[in-house]
């Protein structure tokens, strides 16, 4: 009945999921992973041109050893495919004394021996001339951030994961899944495949495939900008990456790369998808008013020009860290899922994680903020 019984099957091959097949697959183990579109799609959550690295990480401190294992991990794969993966930046976090990032980062600066400035907004017009804060806004930079290009960097992993053995189906949908005594089998549109242990990564749609009675996963639609200007060069290679607290959202941005220009979103604001499959791709009256607001505000001389316009999905828990666990269930699926909008720089990490889960049953990377019974209600 089946051509070959896999020890790990991956279910979604975005970020995470690509991540841990390459992770099986440098094991030795055979693997395999389904991808409803193609490799590198623009249908999910990572995609983008540009995805944020950075060491101070103000969402919770027990991200900072999963960070550091990330820039190790992207430096790792980018040795082996001898291409530079992390292009370092710098990144400036900026908002009001008591502001969500700016106590967040000042809480992991006190903790961790981080390179650091700490600016007044004043004299942060020295350095960023570009930027146009508040009087009474902070500044921090952080010199070791930088931008990871999401869509290359999931194709260098499932082209990795490819290299060591890994068969993945892209093009090909999976319609469910059964965990029967011996094996899971997961049936797709194509073909049935038997693996001993599943790993389910499949963003937006992971909570349709789960099914976890009590657990619940907001998806958030997430307009994505940019823009070019008459003098864009000011805003090119010497530009930072900026995450700045305005006006009661998270703005942050990017230095213009190529053509497009700078791209520019809003971090907080949530719009609620009901399934991956309805999401409106089309640039909504309500998208831009804020981007353009906060653009006249902190970046007065900058006169943007749209160049290109994209939608993504957050796919957020209740308390907005990660789901890295065992199925509450079946010890022998894994869950990767509730990446809330900050996972790509940590993939590699992730995959390895998910592999440790499937492989092992247990991993030495701290993930205790990550189970998934925290998030099951009822
Ligand atoms: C606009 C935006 C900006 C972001 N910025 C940052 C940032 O700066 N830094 C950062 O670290 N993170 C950032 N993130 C978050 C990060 O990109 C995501 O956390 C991460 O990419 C999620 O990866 P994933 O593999 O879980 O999801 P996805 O990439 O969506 O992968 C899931 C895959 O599963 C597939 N799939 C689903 N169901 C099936 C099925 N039935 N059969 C087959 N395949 C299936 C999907 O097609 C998809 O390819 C951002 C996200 C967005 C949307």
């Amino acid at each position: 009945m089946f051509n070959t019984k896999y020890d790990v099957a991956v279910i979604g091959l975005g970020a995470m999921g690509s991540a841990a097949m390459m992770a099986v697959a440098k094991r030795g183990y055979r693997v395999c992973g389904i991808e409803q579109f193609h490799t590198a799609h623009a249908r999910g959550s990572s995609h983008g041109q540009t995805r944020i690295i950075r060491k101070a990480y103000f969402e919770h401190p027990d991200y900072m050893p999963l960070i550091d294992r990330a820039y190790e991990a992207w430096q790792a794969l980018g040795s082996e495919i001898n291409e530079n993966l992390i292009h370092t930046t710098g990144m400036i976090v900026s908002g009001p004394p008591n502001s969500d990032c700016i106590r967040g980062v000042e809480a992991c600066y006190d903790a961790h021996p981080l390179p650091h400035d700490k600016l007044k907004a004043g004299e942060s017009r020295r350095y960023f001339p570009q930027f146009s804060f508040p009087d009474n806004f902070i500044v921090y930079h952080d010199p070791l951030a930088g931008y990871l290009q999401p869509e290359k960097c999931v194709s260098a992993i499932t082209a990795m994961a490819v290299q060591n053995g890994a068969h993945p189906f892209v093009n090909e949908t999976v319609l469910s899944w059964q965990n029967l005594p011996d094996h899971v089998e997961i049936t797709t549109n194509i073909r049935t495949i038997a693996a001993d242990k599943l790993v389910v990564a499949a963003g937006a749609w992971a909570h349709g495939l789960l099914a976890i009675p009590g657990l619940h996963l907001d998806i958030w639609r997430k307009p994505v900008f940019w823009y070019t200007s008459s003098h864009i060069h000011d805003y090119q290679t010497s530009f930072p990456i900026f995450f700045v607290e305005f006006d009661g959202g998270g703005f942050y941005g990017f230095p213009a790369i190529d053509e497009s220009g700078l791209k520019v979103a809003e971090h907080t604001r949530a719009e609620l998808v009901a399934h991956p499959d309805e999401l409106d791709r089309e640039p909504g009256p309500d998208d831009e008013a804020p981007i353009l607001n906060f653009l006249d505000r902190m970046l007065p001389d900058f006169i943007p020009q749209r160049t290109q316009f994209s939608v993504c999905m957050y796919t957020m828990t209740a308390d907005g860290h990660f789901i890295l666990d065992r199925h509450p269930k079946y010890k022998n699926i894994v869950v990767g899922a509730g990446f809330s909008g900050h996972g790509f720089k940590f993939a590699p990490v992730i995959g390895e994680v998910l592999a440790d889960l499937a492989l092992n049953g247990a991993t030495d990377v701290p993930v205790d903020l990550f189970g998934i019974n925290r998030l099951i209600k009822g």
